[in-house]
């Protein structure tokens, strides 16, 4: 009897190596298991040799117990150590000694966010309020109060996608405008309205279905197109650090009266032409125009008391320029190592 412990002993180590405890519970433990059928042998077993014997058997069953506990407990490290985290910055199958340094893995803000910050800084120590647009919209906001009435031609400058439900993603950040009146009046008004825009048309290096505009606005009793250029020449040269000549060049959009084209002197070669300027030496960078009564009139202010401005540049153009950065849709494609060079 001893001798079968013993053989049941060895045959239990040799297990441990080869099965899962799963297998190994089943073998030994189960009600049909080696070591359970031994247990009912015990009854056949003589008086004298009874009380040793089980013991023994005893013993054995407490350590297959316990070497079944630690097989299992293994086991679930292993699962832990292979369950696929998506967070995980590295292969979790690299060994722990070679992953990367935690102070490797911290990102940065994004390029064009970073540039959005130094503009808004900008403009808040130039006296303005910040007001975030929205990324859908309807209607109203999109065209009508910025005088755009239904059938109005100037409709379809604008390519936009409209929801099943007749909200549209906004097509310029102008869609702030009749807001930032109603909440920031009555005037003086200061607001630059940052955001998200996007147009359901065709994308090259310069164009994209998604960019970021930043409106502004500039409305008080007085206000005339001189404080219109001198605003706007004053927050591009602290953003581009270089003095710059400005000329202005008939536009048109609906929403403004007079509305131009914000022409600027190239800042990287000074008029002598370069391929950020498409060797031209001007760089057309924005629209801009003096707000028009019948936009001041939707939200809330009288035009025969004030008068005002308003612009829209768009942030991938300007970080373009900024970064020379040649395909601005770069900005969007999530290639890691285009950002990490920002
Ligand atoms: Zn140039």
């Amino acid at each position: 009897m001893i001798n079968d412990l013993d053989s049941l002993k060895s045959e239990i180590l040799k297990d441990m190596d080869s099965l899962s405890y799963i297998e190994i519970k089943q073998k030994y433990l189960s009600k049909t298991g080696l070591l359970t059928s031994m247990f009912k042998g015990i009854k056949d077993i003589s008086l004298e040799k009874k009380l040793e014997y089980g013991k023994e058997l005893n013993k054995l069953k407490k350590d297959l117990e316990e070497k079944i506990k630690e097989k299992e407990i293994d086991i679930k490290d292993i699962n832990l150590e292979r369950k696929i985290d998506p967070t995980a910055p590295f292969d979790i199958n690299t060994p722990k000694d070679k992953r990367p340094h935690i102070l490797d893995l911290i990102g940065s803000a994004h390029p064009l966010m970073q540039e959005l910050e130094k503009i808004l800084d900008i403009f808040q120590r130039m006296g303005f309020d910040i007001l975030e647009s929205k990324q859908i919209d309807d209607d109203f906001h999109m065209f009508e109060s910025l005088n755009f009435p239904k059938g109005h031609p100037a409709r379809d400058m604008y390519d936009t996608f409209w929801s099943d439900e007749d909200f549209v993603l906004p097509a310029h950040t102008s869609t702030m405008q009749n807001r930032a009146l109603r909440r920031f009046g009555p005037p003086p008004i200061r607001v630059v309205l940052p955001g998200r825009c996007f147009r359901n048309e065709a994308t090259d290096a310069s164009h994209d279905h998604t960019f970021y505009q930043i409106e502004g606005i500039y409305v008080d009793e007085g206000i005339s197109m001189g404080h219109m250029q001198a605003v706007i020449k004053e927050y591009l040269e602290q953003y581009l650090q270089k003095d710059l000549e400005i000329k202005m060049q008939p536009a048109y959009f609906p929403f403004t009266e007079p509305d131009v084209e914000l022409v600027i002197s190239c800042p990287f070669c000074d008029k002598v032409g370069c391929s950020t300027c498409g060797n031209k030496g001007w760089i057309e960078l924005m629209g801009c125009g003096m707000i028009h009564p019948n936009v001041l009139t939707a939200g809330g202010i009288d035009p025969q008391i004030y008068t005002g401005f308003a612009w829209g540049v768009g942030l991938d153009r300007l970080t373009a320029i900024q970064r020379g950065i040649t395909d601005i849709r770069k900005l969007r494609d999530g290639d890691i190592n285009f950002l990490r060079q920002f």
